[in-house]
């Protein structure tokens, strides 16, 4: 049992790491148009600092750390941390979410290190689109990479589309198809008004209910819905019968899930994120900069888990997360 509950009961299991705020790609409800990364390498987390901050978080009980970003892929010897990871005792699940472009040169030595169960950032399955979502993305490459992750035998895949009104709405059926041609897993995202580019997004939000409707218009009594596993997290997922794919919905802005919220996030510059769609931070790479010992660290991250708000408020307080880039949160 995690010995991390905050005020509402809700036990932390997971934490969220990003390991760096770069990203090969500029997706454009991700991140500001003219949104530089001026992050210094000192400012960064190294392994063995993210490693310690993770075991620390492994012995008050978290489970599961997915590795983020920016783009985790581009942080150099990525390897060398999910070996580290690897050995703390008490994670259980160490995924990935990558936008899969560097995944074809790197699935196999991922696999070897035991990354198994990858979220790949997935909008469209048009070369232009494609390359105006992200500012410049090949979508080749990307399912090069999707490919070889399948080969190499990682499993499960998610593909996680998030769905715009007029951008992307239409291939939503034909994204469920491409995923059970793969026999991967599919979730599709409301846009989150996070950052200006989010922000942005929202005259663009497509509704969980319009998704579920198009959804049940096409695949209908071949749906059958799946109790969710404690790795489902927020998402409500779907079987086609028939396939290997679950299709799910995260509906940050129509549905409140925060009662069931088990995690926390961690930035590439070691701030402690309680929830994204409020501002409070705790700075833990201060803290094990400093000479604070072990158990004075594991205090500080107790105390902090006590601020974690009740719920977010992305539909009434905008100006709260209009500063924050969810390239620099980690999704
Ligand atoms: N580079 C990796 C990737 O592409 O998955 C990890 C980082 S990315 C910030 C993590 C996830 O956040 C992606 O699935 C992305 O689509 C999602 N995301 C970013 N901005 C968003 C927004 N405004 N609303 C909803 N999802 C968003």
């Amino acid at each position: 049992m995690s010995q991390l509950i905050d005020p509402f009961n809700r036990q932390i299991t997971y934490l969220r790491v990003s390991v760096t705020d770069h990203c090969n790609y500029r997706c454009h409800y991700c991140r500001d148009e003219d949104h530089q990364t001026h992050t210094r390498r000192s400012e960064v987390l190294s392994f063995e600092e993210t490693a310690k901050i993770v075991r620390l978080f492994a012995e008050l009980g978290v489970t599961k750390v997915r590795l983020t970003g920016g783009e985790p892929l581009l942080r150099k010897d990525i390897l060398d941390l999910t070996k580290m990871l690897g050995q703390i005792p008490g994670l259980t699940d160490i995924p990935l979410s990558t936008n899969a472009h560097l995944l074809p040169g790197t699935a196999s030595q991922l696999k070897e290190h035991g990354i198994n169960r990858l979220n790949i950032s997935l909008d469209t399955l048009d070369p232009q689109r494609h390359k105006d979502i992200t500012r410049g993305g090949d979508l080749s490459t990307v399912i090069k990479g999707i490919d070889k992750a399948i080969e190499v035998g990682m499993s499960p895949i998610k593909l996680n589309m998030v769905v715009m009104k007029g951008i992307n709405e239409d291939e939503l059926e034909a994204m469920v198809e491409f995923a059970i041609g793969r026999g991967l897993d599919i979730r599709f995202i409301e846009t989150m008004p996070i950052g200006l580019a989010g922000i942005e997004s929202v005259d663009r939000h497509y509704s969980e209910a319009q998704i579920l409707s198009r959804i049940q218009k096409q695949y209908g009594n071949k749906l059958v819905t799946k109790t969710p596993k404690q790795t489902d997290g927020p998402a409500k997922a779907l079987l086609i019968k028939g396939t290997n794919t679950h299709i799910a919905t995260i509906s940050a802005v129509s549905n409140h899930f925060c009662g069931a919220c088990n995690r926390v996030r961690l930035t590439a510059k070691g701030d402690l994120i309680l929830c994204l769609g409020q501002e409070d931070s705790v700075s833990l790479r201060d803290a094990i900069r400093s000479t604070m010992t072990d158990n004075e660290i594991k205090d500080l991250i107790r105390d902090a888990i006590t601020k974690k708000p009740e719920k977010h408020v992305f539909s009434s307080v905008i100006d709260n997360i209009s500063n924050r880039q969810m390239v620099e949160l980690g999704g």
